[in-house]
Protein backbone atom coordinates (compact mmCIF):
# COMPACT_ATOMS: atom_id res chain seq x y z
CA UNK A 1 0.00 0.00 0.00
CA UNK A 2 2.84 2.17 -0.06
CA UNK A 3 1.99 4.59 -2.34
CA UNK A 4 -1.84 4.81 -1.99
CA UNK A 5 -2.82 8.10 -1.51
CA UNK A 6 -4.45 9.48 1.76
CA UNK A 7 -7.93 11.05 0.73
CA UNK A 8 -8.29 14.17 2.57
CA UNK A 9 -11.35 15.92 4.12
CA UNK A 10 -10.50 19.11 5.69
CA UNK A 11 -12.68 20.60 9.01
CA UNK A 12 -14.23 23.57 8.20
CA UNK A 13 -14.37 25.45 11.51
CA UNK A 14 -11.13 24.58 13.30
CA UNK A 15 -11.73 23.75 17.19
CA UNK A 16 -10.97 26.05 19.79
CA UNK A 17 -7.41 25.28 21.52
CA UNK A 18 -6.80 24.95 25.61
CA UNK A 19 -4.74 27.41 27.17
CA UNK A 20 -1.17 25.46 26.65
CA UNK A 21 -0.37 25.94 30.57
CA UNK A 22 -3.70 23.48 31.33
CA UNK A 23 -3.45 20.71 29.02
CA UNK A 24 -3.33 17.72 30.66
CA UNK A 25 -2.68 14.24 28.97
CA UNK A 26 -5.31 13.22 26.59
CA UNK A 27 -7.91 15.36 27.57
CA UNK A 28 -8.10 17.64 24.41
CA UNK A 29 -7.81 16.24 20.87
CA UNK A 30 -6.98 18.18 17.47
CA UNK A 31 -8.76 18.96 14.53
CA UNK A 32 -8.23 15.75 12.54
CA UNK A 33 -7.65 11.95 12.73
CA UNK A 34 -6.51 9.20 10.74
CA UNK A 35 -8.44 5.96 10.34
CA UNK A 36 -8.05 3.15 7.48
CA UNK A 37 -9.39 -0.53 7.32
CA UNK A 38 -8.67 -4.16 6.99
CA UNK A 39 -10.63 -6.95 5.10
CA UNK A 40 -9.40 -10.10 4.13
CA UNK A 41 -10.32 -9.45 1.10
CA UNK A 42 -8.63 -5.68 0.41
CA UNK A 43 -6.51 -5.76 3.32
CA UNK A 44 -5.57 -2.73 4.92
CA UNK A 45 -7.64 0.10 2.76
CA UNK A 46 -9.39 3.54 2.29
CA UNK A 47 -6.79 5.52 4.29
CA UNK A 48 -8.10 9.03 5.27
CA UNK A 49 -7.71 12.33 6.93
CA UNK A 50 -10.82 13.22 8.24
CA UNK A 51 -12.39 15.90 10.64
CA UNK A 52 -11.86 14.57 14.25
CA UNK A 53 -15.00 13.02 15.53
CA UNK A 54 -17.17 10.20 16.82
CA UNK A 55 -17.15 6.43 15.20
CA UNK A 56 -20.08 4.71 14.81
CA UNK A 57 -19.78 0.89 16.21
CA UNK A 58 -22.28 -2.25 16.68
CA UNK A 59 -22.79 -2.96 20.05
CA UNK A 60 -21.44 -6.53 19.27
CA UNK A 61 -18.22 -5.12 17.72
CA UNK A 62 -15.49 -8.00 19.21
CA UNK A 63 -13.31 -5.35 20.27
CA UNK A 64 -15.57 -4.65 23.59
CA UNK A 65 -16.13 -8.02 24.56
CA UNK A 66 -12.64 -9.71 24.05
CA UNK A 67 -9.87 -6.51 23.64
CA UNK A 68 -8.43 -7.53 20.21
CA UNK A 69 -6.64 -4.36 20.28
CA UNK A 70 -2.72 -2.91 20.01
CA UNK A 71 -1.80 0.82 20.10
CA UNK A 72 1.36 3.02 20.52
CA UNK A 73 2.60 6.17 21.61
CA UNK A 74 5.17 8.67 20.37
CA UNK A 75 5.67 12.52 20.39
CA UNK A 76 6.02 15.52 18.38
CA UNK A 77 7.75 18.66 18.99
CA UNK A 78 8.19 22.03 18.04
CA UNK A 79 11.30 23.40 17.35
CA UNK A 80 12.51 26.75 18.23
CA UNK A 81 13.69 27.65 14.62
CA UNK A 82 9.78 26.10 14.04
CA UNK A 83 10.82 22.91 12.76
CA UNK A 84 8.70 19.79 13.85
CA UNK A 85 10.84 16.65 14.94
CA UNK A 86 9.01 13.34 16.16
CA UNK A 87 10.92 11.15 18.27
CA UNK A 88 11.72 7.56 17.05
CA UNK A 89 8.33 6.93 15.49
CA UNK A 90 10.16 3.80 12.95
CA UNK A 91 10.74 2.11 16.26
CA UNK A 92 6.74 2.36 17.45
CA UNK A 93 5.03 1.89 14.27
CA UNK A 94 7.63 -1.91 14.66
CA UNK A 95 6.42 -2.49 18.14
CA UNK A 96 3.21 -1.73 17.20
CA UNK A 97 3.57 -4.54 14.33
CA UNK A 98 5.10 -6.46 17.07
CA UNK A 99 1.93 -6.15 19.30
CA UNK A 100 0.00 -6.96 16.11
CA UNK A 101 1.92 -9.98 15.92
CA UNK A 102 1.20 -10.86 19.12
CA UNK A 103 -2.58 -10.51 19.28
CA UNK A 104 -3.09 -12.11 15.69
CA UNK A 105 -3.92 -9.06 14.33
CA UNK A 106 -2.49 -8.68 10.53
CA UNK A 107 0.83 -5.90 10.24
CA UNK A 108 0.43 -2.71 8.98
CA UNK A 109 2.99 -1.16 6.41
CA UNK A 110 5.18 0.73 8.84
CA UNK A 111 6.56 2.96 5.82
CA UNK A 112 3.38 4.13 4.80
CA UNK A 113 1.86 4.60 8.45
CA UNK A 114 4.96 6.81 8.92
CA UNK A 115 3.65 9.01 6.03
CA UNK A 116 0.29 9.13 7.38
CA UNK A 117 1.61 10.36 10.80
CA UNK A 118 3.61 12.79 8.70
CA UNK A 119 0.84 14.34 6.87
CA UNK A 120 -1.89 14.08 10.11
CA UNK A 121 0.86 16.18 11.86
CA UNK A 122 1.36 18.80 9.35
CA UNK A 123 -2.63 19.33 8.64
CA UNK A 124 -2.41 19.51 12.43
CA UNK A 125 0.75 21.29 13.14
CA UNK A 126 -1.00 24.32 14.90
CA UNK A 127 -1.95 21.98 17.65
CA UNK A 128 1.72 21.23 18.66
CA UNK A 129 2.21 23.39 21.60
CA UNK A 130 5.47 25.37 22.40
CA UNK A 131 5.15 26.13 25.96
CA UNK A 132 8.12 24.34 27.83
CA UNK A 133 7.75 20.47 28.51
CA UNK A 134 4.80 20.41 26.34
CA UNK A 135 4.13 18.23 22.90
CA UNK A 136 1.71 16.67 20.31
CA UNK A 137 1.29 13.25 21.68
CA UNK A 138 0.47 10.98 19.00
CA UNK A 139 -1.79 7.96 19.29
CA UNK A 140 -2.29 4.90 16.88
CA UNK A 141 -4.05 2.39 18.03
CA UNK A 142 -6.28 -0.64 16.03
CA UNK A 143 -9.55 -2.63 17.09
CA UNK A 144 -11.08 -5.51 15.90
CA UNK A 145 -14.55 -4.70 14.40
CA UNK A 146 -16.54 -8.21 13.62
CA UNK A 147 -19.86 -8.00 14.61
CA UNK A 148 -19.56 -11.38 16.87
CA UNK A 149 -19.28 -13.30 20.15
CA UNK A 150 -17.00 -15.58 19.13
CA UNK A 151 -13.70 -16.28 20.91
CA UNK A 152 -11.20 -15.61 17.48
CA UNK A 153 -9.66 -13.01 15.90
CA UNK A 154 -11.97 -10.78 13.81
CA UNK A 155 -11.36 -10.74 10.10
CA UNK A 156 -11.93 -6.99 10.06
CA UNK A 157 -10.59 -4.18 11.75
CA UNK A 158 -10.17 -0.14 12.06
CA UNK A 159 -6.71 1.81 12.48
CA UNK A 160 -7.44 4.90 14.35
CA UNK A 161 -4.39 7.69 15.09
CA UNK A 162 -5.53 10.69 16.84
CA UNK A 163 -3.14 13.33 18.41
CA UNK A 164 -3.57 15.07 21.66
CA UNK A 165 -1.41 18.61 22.43
CA UNK A 166 -0.52 17.13 25.82
CA UNK A 167 1.27 19.14 28.68
CA UNK A 168 4.19 18.73 31.18
CA UNK A 169 4.27 16.05 32.88
CA UNK A 170 5.75 17.63 36.06
CA UNK A 171 3.41 20.31 37.13
CA UNK A 172 5.27 21.01 40.08
CA UNK A 173 8.41 20.61 38.72
CA UNK A 174 10.44 17.77 38.36
CA UNK A 175 10.12 15.45 41.88
CA UNK A 176 10.64 12.50 42.86
CA UNK A 177 7.82 10.24 43.88
CA UNK A 178 7.13 7.44 45.81
CA UNK A 179 6.45 3.98 44.43
CA UNK A 180 4.82 1.14 45.76
CA UNK A 181 6.43 -2.20 45.64
CA UNK A 182 3.77 -4.69 44.64
CA UNK A 183 3.49 -8.35 46.31
CA UNK A 184 -0.05 -9.44 45.43
CA UNK A 185 -1.08 -8.53 42.41
CA UNK A 186 0.48 -9.13 39.11
CA UNK A 187 0.93 -7.13 35.61
CA UNK A 188 2.18 -10.13 33.25
CA UNK A 189 3.38 -13.68 32.76
CA UNK A 190 5.79 -15.34 31.09
CA UNK A 191 3.83 -16.19 27.89
CA UNK A 192 1.29 -13.80 29.05
CA UNK A 193 1.05 -10.56 26.70
CA UNK A 194 3.57 -8.51 28.72
CA UNK A 195 5.61 -7.34 26.11
CA UNK A 196 2.49 -6.17 23.98
CA UNK A 197 0.92 -2.79 24.15
CA UNK A 198 -2.84 -4.24 24.48
CA UNK A 199 -5.37 -2.92 25.50
CA UNK A 200 -6.11 -5.92 28.41
CA UNK A 201 -2.47 -5.39 30.01
CA UNK A 202 -3.72 -2.00 31.63
CA UNK A 203 -7.12 -1.63 33.70
CA UNK A 204 -6.14 -5.06 35.32
CA UNK A 205 -3.49 -2.74 37.31
CA UNK A 206 -5.86 -0.33 38.65
CA UNK A 207 -6.39 -2.07 41.42
CA UNK A 208 -2.56 -1.91 42.22
CA UNK A 209 -2.56 1.33 41.68
CA UNK A 210 -5.58 2.17 44.13
CA UNK A 211 -3.62 0.34 46.63
CA UNK A 212 -0.62 2.54 46.43
CA UNK A 213 -2.25 5.50 45.61
CA UNK A 214 -3.85 5.21 48.91
CA UNK A 215 -0.66 4.75 50.65
CA UNK A 216 0.38 7.79 49.09
CA UNK A 217 2.65 6.41 46.64
CA UNK A 218 1.92 7.71 42.81
CA UNK A 219 3.39 4.14 41.45
CA UNK A 220 3.36 0.80 41.54
CA UNK A 221 6.76 -1.64 40.92
CA UNK A 222 5.68 -4.86 39.70
CA UNK A 223 7.89 -7.81 40.37
CA UNK A 224 7.64 -11.17 38.58
CA UNK A 225 4.33 -12.78 38.89
CA UNK A 226 5.34 -16.00 40.59
CA UNK A 227 8.10 -15.54 43.13
CA UNK A 228 7.36 -11.73 43.53
CA UNK A 229 11.26 -11.25 43.79
CA UNK A 230 12.65 -9.91 40.64
CA UNK A 231 11.97 -6.45 39.52
CA UNK A 232 9.93 -5.80 36.55
CA UNK A 233 8.53 -2.05 35.45
CA UNK A 234 7.11 1.21 37.32
CA UNK A 235 3.49 1.66 36.36
CA UNK A 236 3.57 2.19 32.69
CA UNK A 237 7.23 2.86 32.70
CA UNK A 238 10.69 0.71 32.74
CA UNK A 239 12.65 1.36 35.54
CA UNK A 240 16.85 2.37 35.92
CA UNK A 241 18.46 1.63 39.00
CA UNK A 242 22.14 3.38 40.14
CA UNK A 243 23.87 1.39 41.72
CA UNK A 244 27.74 1.66 43.07
CA UNK A 245 27.97 3.53 39.89
CA UNK A 246 26.37 1.04 37.55
CA UNK A 247 23.16 1.34 36.03
CA UNK A 248 20.93 -1.89 36.36
CA UNK A 249 17.81 -2.25 34.16
CA UNK A 250 15.67 -5.78 33.66
CA UNK A 251 16.14 -7.62 30.84
CA UNK A 252 13.35 -7.83 27.62
CA UNK A 253 12.82 -11.36 29.08
CA UNK A 254 8.49 -11.15 27.40
CA UNK A 255 7.27 -9.78 30.59
CA UNK A 256 8.16 -6.43 30.03
CA UNK A 257 7.33 -3.72 27.00
CA UNK A 258 10.23 -2.93 25.21
CA UNK A 259 10.48 1.16 25.85
CA UNK A 260 11.57 2.87 23.23
CA UNK A 261 12.75 5.97 26.29
CA UNK A 262 14.63 2.48 27.92
CA UNK A 263 15.99 1.62 24.33
CA UNK A 264 17.39 5.29 23.96
CA UNK A 265 18.34 5.91 27.94
CA UNK A 266 20.19 2.57 27.43
CA UNK A 267 22.09 4.17 24.23
CA UNK A 268 23.35 7.17 25.58
CA UNK A 269 24.38 5.52 28.50
CA UNK A 270 26.85 3.19 26.35
CA UNK A 271 27.47 6.56 24.73
CA UNK A 272 28.67 8.13 27.87
CA UNK A 273 30.92 5.14 28.70
CA UNK A 274 28.53 4.57 31.68
CA UNK A 275 28.13 1.14 32.53
CA UNK A 276 24.79 0.04 31.93
CA UNK A 277 23.55 -4.02 32.31
CA UNK A 278 20.30 -5.26 31.09
CA UNK A 279 19.72 -8.17 33.54
CA UNK A 280 17.70 -9.94 36.28
CA UNK A 281 17.68 -7.63 39.70
CA UNK A 282 15.46 -8.69 42.53
CA UNK A 283 13.87 -5.84 45.27
CA UNK A 284 16.44 -7.88 48.00
CA UNK A 285 19.24 -7.11 45.58
CA UNK A 286 18.07 -3.12 45.76
CA UNK A 287 17.17 -3.68 49.40
CA UNK A 288 20.53 -5.06 50.00
CA UNK A 289 22.39 -1.94 48.04
CA UNK A 290 20.08 0.69 49.89
CA UNK A 291 21.47 -0.70 53.62
CA UNK A 292 25.10 -0.71 52.04
CA UNK A 293 24.42 2.67 50.83
CA UNK A 294 25.06 2.37 47.04
CA UNK A 295 21.50 2.30 45.89
CA UNK A 296 22.18 6.18 44.42
CA UNK A 297 19.37 6.91 41.77
CA UNK A 298 16.02 5.16 40.72
CA UNK A 299 14.03 6.27 37.99
CA UNK A 300 11.41 5.23 35.41
CA UNK A 301 11.80 5.62 31.46
CA UNK A 302 8.97 6.25 29.54
CA UNK A 303 7.40 8.77 26.31
CA UNK A 304 4.54 10.35 28.70
CA UNK A 305 7.40 11.42 31.41
CA UNK A 306 10.65 10.88 29.42
CA UNK A 307 12.41 10.50 32.79
CA UNK A 308 10.61 10.14 36.59
CA UNK A 309 13.01 10.28 39.09
CA UNK A 310 11.70 7.77 42.24
CA UNK A 311 12.71 9.49 45.67
CA UNK A 312 11.03 6.42 47.96
CA UNK A 313 10.45 2.78 47.22
CA UNK A 314 8.25 1.37 49.78
CA UNK A 315 8.54 -2.69 49.69
CA UNK A 316 6.66 -4.22 52.70
CA UNK A 317 7.74 -1.96 55.77
CA UNK A 318 10.88 -1.11 54.29
CA UNK A 319 10.80 2.84 53.69
CA UNK A 320 13.46 3.23 50.79
CA UNK A 321 14.55 6.46 50.62
CA UNK A 322 16.20 7.41 47.50
CA UNK A 323 19.37 10.15 47.36
CA UNK A 324 17.52 12.41 50.06
CA UNK A 325 14.36 12.12 47.46
CA UNK A 326 16.50 14.63 45.66
CA UNK A 327 16.61 14.12 42.07
CA UNK A 328 19.81 12.54 40.51
CA UNK A 329 22.44 13.90 38.62
CA UNK A 330 22.55 11.17 36.14
CA UNK A 331 18.51 10.76 36.22
CA UNK A 332 18.79 14.72 35.47
CA UNK A 333 21.35 14.57 32.85
CA UNK A 334 19.59 11.98 30.79
CA UNK A 335 15.99 14.09 30.86
CA UNK A 336 18.08 17.14 30.00
CA UNK A 337 19.44 15.21 26.50
CA UNK A 338 16.49 13.66 25.74
CA UNK A 339 14.11 16.55 26.30
CA UNK A 340 17.00 18.48 24.31
CA UNK A 341 17.33 16.03 21.58
CA UNK A 342 13.36 15.61 21.13
CA UNK A 343 13.30 19.73 21.02
CA UNK A 344 16.05 19.82 18.54
CA UNK A 345 17.93 22.12 21.14
CA UNK A 346 20.75 19.76 21.25
CA UNK A 347 22.61 18.06 18.57
CA UNK A 348 20.91 14.82 17.91
CA UNK A 349 24.58 12.48 16.90
CA UNK A 350 21.90 8.98 16.93
CA UNK A 351 19.17 10.82 14.33
CA UNK A 352 16.72 9.94 15.97
CA UNK A 353 14.37 12.55 15.13
CA UNK A 354 12.32 12.68 12.09
CA UNK A 355 11.70 15.49 10.96
CA UNK A 356 7.79 16.87 9.00
CA UNK A 357 9.45 18.46 5.56
CA UNK A 358 7.97 21.86 5.50
CA UNK A 359 6.14 21.02 2.09
CA UNK A 360 4.35 17.75 2.12
CA UNK A 361 2.84 17.19 -1.41
CA UNK A 362 -0.72 16.65 0.01
C1 LIG B 1 4.52 2.23 26.70
C2 LIG B 1 5.03 1.52 27.89
C3 LIG B 1 6.34 1.70 28.38
C4 LIG B 1 7.28 2.75 27.85
O1 LIG B 1 7.54 2.69 26.50
P1 LIG B 1 8.04 3.98 25.71
O2 LIG B 1 8.20 3.51 24.32
O3 LIG B 1 9.30 4.40 26.33
O4 LIG B 1 6.96 5.00 25.88
C5 LIG B 1 6.76 0.91 29.42
N1 LIG B 1 5.94 0.00 29.99
C6 LIG B 1 4.67 -0.17 29.57
C7 LIG B 1 3.83 -1.21 30.24
C8 LIG B 1 4.17 0.58 28.52
O5 LIG B 1 2.92 0.40 28.12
Amino acid sequence: MRNTKINIERRKNKKTKPAPENLGFGTVYSDHMFIMDYSTEKGWHSPKITPYGPISLDPGTSVFQYAQSVFDGFKAYRTEDNRILIFRPEENLKRLNASCDRLCIPSIDEEFVLKAVKQLVDIDQDWIPTLKGTSLYIRPYIIATDVSLSVTPSKTYKFIMILSPVGAYYSEGFNPVGINVEETYARAVKGGTGAAKTAGNYSPGYKAQEKASEKGNAQVLWLDAIEKKYIEEVGSMNVFFKINNEVITPPLNGTILSGITRMSVIELLKYWNVPVYERDITIEEVHQAYVNGGLEEVFGAGTAAVIAPIGQLNWGDQEMVINNKQTGGLSQKLFDTLIGIQTGKLEDPFNWTVEVEKELTL
